[in-house]
């Protein structure tokens, strides 16, 4: 395994109590894989991302327990700047808003070229060589013309474009991209994800993709992980969640994806809302919203319980779920 999540633990202590974000998480992705963790918001997958990466150290957020074990090594156990070495180089991250993620007042070549100098001791021109080489890279039209370009004068899935030549500059064994392509238009999003998905398969990272959107992730992630109330409630292979879910949390989010045919027709949404934190129910988190609740639900939480050797559910009646 490239990267394994064991038994993650994450805090939030705030004025009003303690948020608990991520509660005994566990998952891994290996190399050349793509994992998509999926979840509302809420529960908890971009606060693990944050623990895989190490940004989280700034209080309130605290990691209370578990390992992230990257490449064989404890990633919790390393000083700060060990870890912030393996962030720059062997670990990217590429979030929703390139906007707030890019320098406002350096050209685009310049921001890429930085990486080069700084990383990887370039010269300023052979960096910028190989800023336009990545911007053809991510596919930018007149990448040459462009480099000399800001930031707010590229559209969005442009910008996102230069987010994901960022991340894969240093060539890093693992991307985690956090709803790379929720604020764009629904082709620009189609086409950002399939780059990203080829430029996974090409340079064989391990990728991990945040979405609160199922049906974004169908054609390009390997195997599913789903969030609620910061516990894994299913993980198995993209396909088998598509045959059929074995959680009524994961059923609730397939049924939300908008189908052609059913143009005009009312969406269905999973009633209620996501817990509070600081409150989450006992027994099994999701049953104030589980239309397959009873008794036991409400006092027992369910284990992830094995489906089948590369698929499991924490849901007690994940038979019934399969059967429906
Ligand atoms: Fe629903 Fe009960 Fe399964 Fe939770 S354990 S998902 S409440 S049926
Ligand atoms: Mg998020």
């Amino acid at each position: 395994m490239l990267l394994e999540v064991r038994d993650l633990h994450v805090e939030f202590h705030t004025r009003d109590g303690v948020a608990r974000a991520v509660n005994g998480v566990s998952y891994g992705v290996d190399a050349g894989e793509t994992l998509a963790v999926l979840g509302e918001s809420g529960s908890g997958k971009s606060v693990t991302a944050q623990a895989i990466m190490g940004i989280l150290d700034i209080p309130p957020g605290r990691i209370t327990g578990g390992e992230v074990v990257f490449q064989g090594r404890d990633l919790l156990k390393l000083r700060e700047d060990e870890r912030r070495r393996i962030r720059g180089a062997e670990m990217a991250m590429i979030f929703q808003d390139a906007l707030s993620s890019l320098n406002p007042v350096l050209t685009v070549g310049d921001q890429l070229a930085e990486m080069f100098t700084v990383h990887r001791g370039m010269s300023r021109k052979e960096a910028r060589a190989r800023a336009i080489e990545l911007m053809d890279r991510v596919r930018i039209p007149a990448a040459r013309e462009r480099v000399k370009q800001y930031p707010h004068q590229f559209s969005g899935g442009m910008r996102q474009r230069i987010m994901i030549a960022m991340a894969l500059a240093l060539e890093p064994a693992l991307i985690i991209a956090d709803e790379p392509t929720t604020a764009l238009d629904v082709t620009v999003q189609a086409q950002v994800m399939e780059l990203l998905a080829e430029l996974q398969r090409e340079y064989h990272m391990g990728l991990i993709l945040i979405t609160h959107d199922l049906g974004v992730v169908a054609d390009v992630a390997d195997r599913i992980a789903v969030m609620y109330a910061g516990r894994i409630v299913e993980s198995a292979p993209v396909h088998d969640i598509y045959k059929a879910p074995a959680h009524p949390y994961t059923r609730g989010l397939l049924d939300s994806i908008p189908r052609l045919d059913q143009k005009g027709q009312e969406l269905y949404a999973i009633r209620g809302l996501p817990p509070n934190l600081m409150n989450i129910p006992p027994g099994c988190a999701f049953h104030p919203r589980c239309p397959l609740a009873r008794d036991v639900c409400r006092t027992d939480e369910p284990p992830l319980y094995e489906v089948s050797p590369t698929r499991g559910s924490a849901c007690h009646f994940w038979r019934e779920c399969l059967d429906d």
